[in-house]
């Protein structure tokens, strides 16, 4: 589409804005304006009759928003001009910035009126947006889904919003509040619990099992249960017990001090008779010690002693034979003594 650039001779009114700046002037089409002045005629496109979005002039001497004229093009072999008719002819057709710049200058009120009372001119209206009060923001927890509006974002956020984190009062660490009631009935280190043996007692849950070690409702066997005493009861019960039963955990002990007594003298007994095996054992290793230095004495000083021996006997063939003989018997003893 060959637009021509060339000015028209469509008279331009009081410049409020620069060409610099509106460049980086805009506002959303398609979107209910609430002009402070009511919009006249000239500011209204030919063809959507809303307020003109990027204005083009025809050859006819009508403006229309730029993707109206776009449209009318698209949807007719020969766009003819909607108020009179006329074929619109593209080489006519020129980019009207000075009608423009005046649309972009023109006051609307804000669309949170009357919350908010600005008015801005048109082509910042999107910029108010984003810094109005009353412009409903979604909440900056990720979680949460809410919208607010801008100036009460600060306190949803403080106080309100359930993705919020909160110190938890007992255990002092920041929690997300939707999560709390859970992670006091369920984490919390420090959370106030009753005893597990319903005593009454209220303890920090990391305490519990210490409690139970001295809870007075917890069962226990008494202390002499070691001595043979078979009650079992709850602590503050037990308690009477030790004392009631003095009599009974006495003779428990001494009874059992008896069957010590009478281990430890069977022990010594065995022990007395392991000591006289010993002793004789000493005495035959002396004896053999006494006889294989007899022997080694006759062996080292005659060599014919040993044939003789052999000879008569007929029992050894050489000297080795004859230890070795020697040492069997000796261990022999040893392990009848074992
Ligand atoms: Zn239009
Ligand atoms: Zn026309
Ligand atoms: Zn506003
Ligand atoms: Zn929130
Ligand atoms: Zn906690
Ligand atoms: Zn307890
Ligand atoms: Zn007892």
């Amino acid at each position: 589409m060959a637009y021509s650039e060339e000015q028209g001779g469509v008279p331009c009114g009081f410049i409020r804005q620069n060409s610099g700046n509106s460049i980086s002037l805009d506002f959303e089409p398609n979107t209910e304006y609430w002009f402070v002045e009511q919009l006249e005629e000239r500011y209204k496109c030919a063809f959507c009759r809303s307020v003109l979005h990027n204005p083009h002039q025809t050859g006819c001497g009508h403006r229309f928003c730029q993707h109206c004229i776009l449209s009318l093009r698209e949807l007719n072999a020969v766009p003819l001009c909607p108020v009179d008719k006329e074929v619109i002819r593209s080489q006519e057709v020129f980019k009207d910035n000075c009608c423009k710049r005046e649309v972009l200058n023109l006051y609307v009120y804000c669309k949170n009126a009357p919350g908010c009372n600005a008015k801005i001119i048109l082509g910042r209206y999107q910029d108010h947006l984003q810094q109005c009060l009353f412009q409903a923001v979604q909440c900056s927890n990720e979680n949460c889904q809410e919208q607010v509006l801008r100036k009460d974002l600060k306190e949803h956020l403080s106080a309100h919003c359930r993705f919020r984190e909160e110190k938890c009062l007992y255990c002092k660490k920041d929690v997300v509040v939707i999560n709390l009631q859970y992670h006091e009935e369920n984490l919390c280190p420090e959370y106030p619990v009753s005893c597990p043996n319903k005593c009454s007692q209220i303890i920090p849950r990391t305490e519990v099992d210490e409690h139970l070690a001295v809870c007075p409702e917890a069962e226990q066997d008494c202390p002499f249960k070691h001595y043979g005493c078979t009650v079992k009861d709850k602590r503050g019960i037990l308690q009477e017990h030790e004392h009631s039963a003095l009599r009974d955990h006495m003779l428990l002990v001494l009874e059992k001090n008896f069957q010590l007594e009478e281990q430890i003298s069977d022990l010594y007994k065995s022990l007395e008779q392991k000591e006289s095996k010993i002793q004789q054992l000493a005495e035959t290793v002396k004896k053999f010690e006494k006889e294989f230095k007899q022997f080694a004495q006759l062996f080292g000083k005659n060599g014919s002693f040993l044939s003789n021996i052999q000879v008569r006997n007929g029992l050894f063939t050489h000297s080795q034979d004859l230890a070795f003989n020697w040492q069997s018997r000796f261990f022999l003893q040893l392990l009848k003594w074992r």
